[in-house]
């Protein structure tokens, strides 16, 4: 091992795609001691033996967004460093081999629109004209993707090198990083067999190692790998250095050529974990046993697309580790337990795809503050410590790669690691018909049946379920709906100077009351969103804190980095501690009433107002707030007499024809209401001004938050951007998210949250509109168009919720 510094400034462990990536971005930000660290050669790991396909058509803007920029940086790499990359723009095909694939790709071709991406349906004919090798008789389409392309991984990894180098990074090779030193919270070493190198930032970019390396810390990254294959064959004739490459998902195979000959990988439907005791320790470019009965499926569908690799010679059969992660994102960004500490890893099998991307987020992110664009899709602490449990990994990670080339359809979910995180009342909903779906590990149910169950055939359209979701939105529009919203993360913040940090830290006023309750943005400097809350003062010194099912580590993250030494605060995660019964309809105060001595009146329990009551057997907190729109409820009941609570409620409910309702029916009654998710239409790039809640923004406070200043400034300006709510004109149309909006026949946004509307009865949507003018005067001279499945269909663009838009209902 080459002499290591006693410092650096920031510290890079491991040296595949990501780790190269991220040396060169550092170098160019500006950064100067930079050390790579890498245990082996550089590439050893899983990069050396990657396909190195770049496709930029991804599922998510976050995604499609880091891609793109992979695929840019790749294509100028040599001519910016002299060092060949082996980056050709050959494009790629998806073929639909059966009517569902193409409906699907449809769905997607729009949905890649709307994330800036050049593409476009074609035909067989068309196909077969890229393509002549192709067995085309049985395709119905194709989706083109012309600005994907392919690399060499090893020399793209020496290109970025050789760049950061130029600018002063040092890279060690066989240089193993063996613990860290932290104090307080904070990095201040990496530890290697060479000595301790102080430094306050570090990046752990050890790819499929990654789980281990950070467990060094303490730190979680829910990761595990699995086998992955592709064989290689001799020439064939007809294989040309600009043929696309092709995926056939249907036949779980892609394909691309390879020196003359084709490259055939798979996402298998029965992929095979790998635990990390099965690689050798202390060896570098790992490849595992040639499994030809694993691989024979695939290959006789290879040789049915491809006639002519029934006579090729196979030149190599390469079966290498690669890690995945439990929702097939990666994990990118401060870990939330070591500050200094960051995660670049768990690629999914797409680190070259997302490497360039990566590197140029984080470097972004680690240098000034913020990324630059929203990563939540790739955020760290979108996970929970129990995540990180080896049984969750290995049981649901081969899943992950099998759902790889998988039709996406709406509400797709995993079929492992189910019913492990239940709420109190689980067993009660599932006894009466609850089909439940998982957010964050949590089972909810996303709607109930009543008699026989209905079919569960998956479609982009109405499905089996349909009237029965139907009929629980019409209960919480019409009647009462009680919803069990346990899954909210729920952190109590306790302290003397809890008040004075919420102010803060919060963009609406929270000098409320003992059992006020205020819904607010929390603001990064930008003004951009990082968390909406409700709050809610239970004691003069106790608060407590409600978001989403997911965001409990982030918001706890984001809150305690902000806690200053000199305050006295305690926060606390408590969402296990209380089952949440959401209450809602028109008869939500019969029907409380009826099973609680407290008086729901308006006078007595006025909206956004919170009061201890008994209920039934049980003291609840009772919070009168409201997210599909309606008069309603949340009760915050200890668990363990949540079910007794609910069996109260369930027996009274009859009365008013009470109906249990999913996460379906909340979806569409809060989408009519034009109510935000964060995460889906709200986050850290935009303005509470920009998404229209500047409601929840109290310039007036005395108190200075965070991003006052640049919402003042804002407020000084014409916006470039709003959120919408749309309403399409046909019943027949079923939008989901993502897809692109049009004013005046231009591209001008997407939509950010998507449903039928059954008090509409037709598709409600949110969604962005970017432009000069975006005032309601100049909206209303308009006409939009959203685009669903390659066609676009006309709406009505509202500034306020299409449904009961002064907010009257729920004021009851
Ligand atoms: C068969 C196959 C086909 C693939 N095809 C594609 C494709 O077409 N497109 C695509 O985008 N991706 C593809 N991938 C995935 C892609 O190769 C990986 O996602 C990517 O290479 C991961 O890069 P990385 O930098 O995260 O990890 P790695 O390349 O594994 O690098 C991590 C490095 O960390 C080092 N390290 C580990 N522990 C330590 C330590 N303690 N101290 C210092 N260093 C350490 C390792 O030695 C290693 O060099 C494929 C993968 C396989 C297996």
């Amino acid at each position: 091992m080459a002499d290591l510094p006693n410092d650096a400034d920031i510290v890079v462990v491991g040296g595949g795609i990501v780790g190269c990536s991220l040396v060169y971005h550092l170098a160019k930000a500006g950064w100067r001691n930079i050390l790579l660290l890498e245990k082996h050669q550089i590439g050893s790991g899983t990069t050396w033996h990657s396909a190195a396909l770049v496709t930029v058509l991804r599922g998510s803007p976050t995604l499609a967004a880091l891609a793109r920029y992979s695929a840019r940086l790749y294509a100028s790499l040599e001519r910016e460093t002299g060092q060949a990359t082996g980056w050709r723009q050959n494009g790629h095909l998806t073929l639909a081999a059966s009517k569902q694939r193409l409906e699907s790709l449809r769905h997607s071709v729009s949905v890649a629109r709307s994330f800036d991406l050049d593409v476009e349906m074609i035909g067989p004919a068309e196909i077969a004209r890229q393509w002549p090798l192709l067995n085309t008789e049985d395709l119905h389409g194709a989706l083109w993707s012309p600005s994907s392309g392919q690399t060499n991984p090893t020399d793209t990894c020496q290109a970025l090198l050789k760049g950061a180098r130029t600018l002063g990074a040092r890279i060690v090779e066989k240089a193993a990083v063996e613990g860290f030193d932290i104090a307080n919270g904070e990095l201040k070493g990496v530890r290697t067999r060479g000595g301790t190198i102080r430094c306050g930032k570090a990046v752990i970019s050890c790819g499929l190692w990654s789980r281990q390396v950070a467990g060094m810390a303490g730190v979680a990254a829910p990761l595990y790998a699995c086998e992955h294959l592709y064989l290689l064959t001799d020439t064939i004739a007809g294989v040309t250095s600009n043929l696309p490459a092709v995926r056939d998902s249907d036949a779980y195979l892609y394909m691309r050529e390879d020196v003359g000959g084709l490259l055939v990988g798979c996402f298998e439907p029965n992929p095979k974990p790998l635990p990390l005791e099965r690689l050798p320790e202390n060896t570098s470019f790992v490849l595992f046993e040639e499994d030809w009965d694993h691989f024979e499926p695939m290959m006789q569908n290879a040789v049915h697309r491809v006639p002519a690799l029934g006579s090729a010679g196979v030149r190599s059969f390469i079966n290498g580790p690669e890690s995945f992660t439990l929702d097939g994102a990666p994990l990118v960004g401060e870990s939330p337990e070591v500050r200094g500490l960051y995660v670049a890893a768990g690629m999914n099998s797409s680190g070259v795809v997302y490497g360039g991307g990566v590197g140029w987020a984080l470097t972004e992110w680690i240098t000034t503050g913020r990324p630059p664009i929203d990563l939540w899709t790739v955020d760290v602490r979108r996970y929970a410590p129990a995540d990180n449990t080896l049984k969750a990994l290995s049981e649901r990670i081969p899943e992950v790669l099998a759902k790889h080339f998988e039709i996406p359809w709406p509400g797709m979910d995993y079929e492992t690691l189910r019913g492990v995180r239940r709420t109190p009342l689980h067993a009660a909903l599932a006894a009466r018909g609850a089909h439940f779906t998982q957010r964050a590990g949590w089972e909810r149910p996303a709607w109930f049946a009543v008699g026989e169950p209905p079919a569960l055939t998956p479609s982009y359209g109405p499905t089996g379920w349909f009237p029965l979701w139907q009929e629980e939105h019409h209960a919480a529009r019409n009647a009462v709906a009680v919803f069990d919203q346990t899954p909210f993360s729920k952190l109590l913040l306790q302290g003397r100077d809890s008040e004075a940090f919420l102010q803060r830290i919060c963009a609406n006023d929270l000098g409320l009351p003992v059992h006020g309750v205020v819904y607010t943005p929390i603001l990064n400097k930008a003004g951009g969103i990082e968390s909406d809350l409700t709050v809610t003062r239970l004691g003069a010194e106790t608060f407590l804190l409600v978001t989403g099912s997911q965001q409990s580590t982030r918001d706890s993250h984001w809150l305690r980095s902000h806690f200053e030494p000199q305050e006295n605060l305690c926060l606390a995660d408590v969402t296990s501690a209380y089952a949440v019964i959401g209450v809602c309809g028109p008869h939500s105060r019969d029907l409380l009433a009826r099973v609680s001595s407290a008086d729901f009146s308006n006078a007595s329990f006025p909206f956004q107002t919170a009061q201890p009551i008994e209920i039934g057997y049980a003291r609840a907190i009772a919070i009168r707030v409201s997210y599909s729109g309606e008069l309603g409820w949340e009760l915050y009941v200890p668990a363990e007499f949540a079910v007794s609570v609910f069996e109260a409620l369930a027996h009274a409910g009859a009365e008013w024809s009470m109906r249990l309702a999913g996460v379906n029916a909340m979806g569409s009654l809060r989408i009519e209401r034009g109510f935000r998710s964060w995460g889906h239409d709200i986050g850290p790039t935009v303005t509470p001004l920009e998404a229209g809640i500047g409601f929840a923004v109290d310039f007036e406070k005395p108190q200075a938050f965070i991003g006052r200043e640049a919402l003042l400034r804002q407020r000084e300006q014409n916006l470039s951007r709003r959120l919408l709510s749309f309403v399409f004109d046909s019943a027949e149309v079923f939008p989901h998210h993502h897809e692109p909006v049009y004013r005046d026949g231009v591209r001008c946004g997407s939509v950010s949250s998507a449903s039928f509307g059954h008090t509409l009865g037709r598709a409600v949507a949110l969604g962005w509109v970017t432009g000069a003018s975006v005032d309601a005067a100049s909206l209303a001279r308009s006409s939009f168009e959203i685009e669903v499945a390659d066609r676009r269909h006309p709406v009505a663009a509202h500034l306020k919720a299409p449904v009961d838009p002064a907010g009257l209902r729920m004021r009851g």
